[in-house]
């Protein structure tokens, strides 16, 4: 009999096998489980057959459930390190120049298009700093491109962030300070620290990548004031005002950038009022100094711009907030960008956004997975700045932590195998069974006849003879093996030794479907097996389940009632 511990070292060491090729081999696994664990040596009669035995069930479970199984290792060791990162990075949340008690900061999500995990990211991020500096965390819409703005995604943000459990001391929205942005503007052209640019976009670019100046650039600022004037009135619709900078500049951000140019289309909170509308460049500084902003987060790859922030604000004799850099978090396999959503979505190949196999909220939110996980998933970095992309594995491992007290137990039937119990006590038997077996959430009761259906991949290693115990019912012995169907004798009692094995009965059992999702992508390319579905039977208890909730199947891991109507669960 081996201990529970080498008996999943070696699990894991078959699993490992199987993964690496195609099917584990008994004589592989022996000798690694012996030199692991040397004290097995004195086994050795019983050795051959455990190792068999294990391996059986492993070589006979499909890829799928191989690789959901070896992910749940990786993730205990990933979780294991960052959780190490974690703790030895408590500091990583002081901020330069911060001061406790004058503390405020901002989440500024631009409202064209849905929030994701690494929005949720900075924004737990920065609903954390504001609490450890005893501050205050604001919502800024950064909504100066009406050509992809709309209400809608400004609604969806904040219907996300109120899921996430983020509340904000107050919200405002660069789309309602323009006015005020062309006084800063104008201010700027006063005093010849910006000009109108006539250039097309293409000849911008170059001018930028070469470092050469435009004729527009040496244009006197009565000029610039007539072009800006009839800018802002009409007159004149094309045309871009530049911060006159550096055009030789080492920073490229810093060769002339641009700080406002026209769009034509209607914004979704200002209609047609304005055609100038400021730049990200131009418009973050000057809003995160008059809204009272002391330290502004953002992410790591806007690092060259700081520079162009402090100058903006430095020609303007504004007050200057710190600024400081995190890393941007990737879910690795998975996408963020827009337009490759876009692109999936108007392929087919996924759903929506709320597509369970991608990582937006609502995606993560329709897969069952809590703001807390997203919150200890997120906080793990804290003010990092350490790129890299982790695996969705990782916020999977943090869910499981906080849906199991909560999730009830139901045994699940996958390829159900026919089993008849001869010489139980009584035509039917009446059974109550924990739904929990910690936590008190009740119980499933049946009434059981003497027809079962169990997993083919536990049928096919059960022989002639053998006792094993119908989990949390009674123990049987198996006394035939027939083509497609199992039989055995009922035996009273409840013995420890033997499996222990999932089960259900032609009195309490439904249909469902089961979908397995993986990763969105291999690689580059989209993942054709991202999701795979099943039929299986489950325990007809799974009918009083409601719409979202999470059970656990067994060793078959976590799932969530994804449609109750027709009882489709998602993988967890
Ligand atoms: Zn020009």
């Amino acid at each position: 009999m081996l201990s529970k511990e080498i008996e999943n070292s070696i699990r894991k060491m078959a699993l490992k096998n199987a993964l690496d090729y195609g099917t584990a081999k008994a004589s592989a696994v022996m000798g690694k489980a012996l030199s692991e664990f040397p004290e097995l040596k004195h086994d050795l009669r019983s050795l051959p057959a455990d190792i068999e035995r294990i391996i059986a069930e492993i070589n006979s479970m499909p890829r799928q459930l191989l690789e959901k199984e070896a992910e749940r290792y990786t993730g205990e060791f990933s979780a294991e390190r960052a959780e190490k990162a974690a703790r030895s990075g408590r500091h990583s949340y002081m901020l330069n120049g911060a001061s406790s008690g004058a503390f405020a900061t901002r989440f500024p999500p631009e409202p064209n298009g849905y929030m994701h995990i690494g929005h949720a990211k900075a924004a737990f991020i920065e609903q954390e700093v504001s609490k450890i500096y005893r501050g205050s965390l604001f919502l800024y819409f950064d909504d100066t491109n009406p050509e992809a703005e709309r209400q809608a995604f400004a609604d969806a943000i904040k219907y996300d962030l109120n899921w996430l459990g983020i509340s904000f001391e107050g919200e405002y929205y660069a789309s309602d300070s323009i006015e005020r942005l062309y006084a800063y503007a104008e201010s700027l052209i006063k005093k010849g620290h910006a000009y109108v640019c006539l250039c097309g976009p293409d000849d911008v670019k170059k001018g930028r990548q070469e470092g050469r100046a435009c004729e527009h650039r040496e244009a006197g600022i009565a000029e610039n004031e007539g072009f800006w004037k009839r800018m802002l009135g009409r007159e004149q619709n094309e045309g871009i005002l530049r911060l006159h900078s550096d055009m030789k500049a080492e920073n490229t951000a810093m060769r002339d950038p641009t700080l406002f140019r026209i769009k034509k289309s209607p914004h979704y909170r200002q209609g047609s009022k304005y055609q100038m509308w400021p730049t990200y460049d131009f418009n973050t500084p000057v809003m995160d100094s008059i809204h009272g902003i002391t330290d502004a987060i953002r992410s790591k790859e806007y690092e060259l711009r700081d520079e162009l922030y402090y100058k903006i604000l430095d020609l303007l004799g504004l007050r200057k907030p710190h600024i400081h850099s995190i890393s941007r978090l990737e879910i690795r396999n998975n996408i963020t960008s827009k337009r490759k959503l876009n692109e999936l979505i108007s392929k087919g190949l996924v759903s929506g956004y709320d597509d369970p196999r991608l990582v937006t909220i609502a995606a993560l939110r329709r897969r069952g997975i809590t703001p807390a996980a997203i919150r200890e998933l997120a906080l793990r970095f804290g003010m990092s700045k350490a790129e890299g992309s982790v695996g969705i594995e990782m916020l999977l491992s943090e869910n499981r932590k906080e849906i199991d007290a909560h999730s009830k137990r139901l045994f699940l039937v996958k390829e159900p195998v026919g089993l008849k119990v001869s010489g139980m006590p009584g035509e039917h038997m009446d059974i109550s069974i924990k739904l929990h077996p910690t936590e008190e959430l009740g119980y499933r009761n049946y009434k059981l006849s003497n027809v079962f259906f169990i997993n083919a991949y536990d049928a096919n290693r059960l022989e002639s003879g053998q006792k094993v115990r119908l989990k949390d019912a009674f123990d049987i012995r198996i006394t035939g093996k027939e083509k497609g169907a199992l039989e055995a004798a009922y035996e009273n009692g409840n013995s420890a030794e033997g499996a222990r094995i999932a089960w259900v009965n032609e009195n309490n059992y439904v249909g469902c479907t089961i979908n397995m999702v993986g990763d969105l992508l291999n690689g580059v390319s989209f993942n054709s097996e991202s999701i795979i579905s099943y039929k299986g039977y489950v325990e007809s208890y799974a009918n009083q389940l409601s719409e979202g909730e999470t059970v656990q199947f067994g060793s078959m891991g976590f799932f969530k009632l994804d449609i109750k109507k027709s009882l489709s669960f998602l993988s967890l």
